[in-house]
């Protein structure tokens, strides 16, 4: 059997970053609550979503919240890669 997945070259690609540079992150999950009114079996139930999550601060990084539209504030990384005028990065706490 063929390996179907597209080859890419990522040596040439940054590490994903947090707290002023590259980190060890870790999958873990939050839940959500689905109410009984809209849960399929009537009852109260927990669904979880996968998360990623800087090791160093524990909360989510900058990169990754756009896959998690609704993610509260409080768990947002405080890490804000802002583009300045210049047209470096700059590292904000
Ligand atoms: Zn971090």
């Amino acid at each position: 059997m063929e390996n179907q997945k597209p080859k890419i070259d990522i040596s040439g690609a940054p590490w994903a970053e947090c707290c002023g540079g590259p980190q060890f992150f870790e999958i873990t999950y939050m839940f959500k609550r689905i109410s009984a009114i809209i849960s399929p079996s009537g009852k109260e139930e927990y669904l979880p979503i996968e998360m990623v999550v800087c090791k160093k601060c524990g909360k989510v990084p900058a990169w990754a919240w756009s896959r998690y539209p609704d993610l509260p504030e409080e768990l947002k990384s405080q890490e804000k890669t802002i583009l300045t005028s210049s047209g470096d990065l700059f590292s904000h706490k």
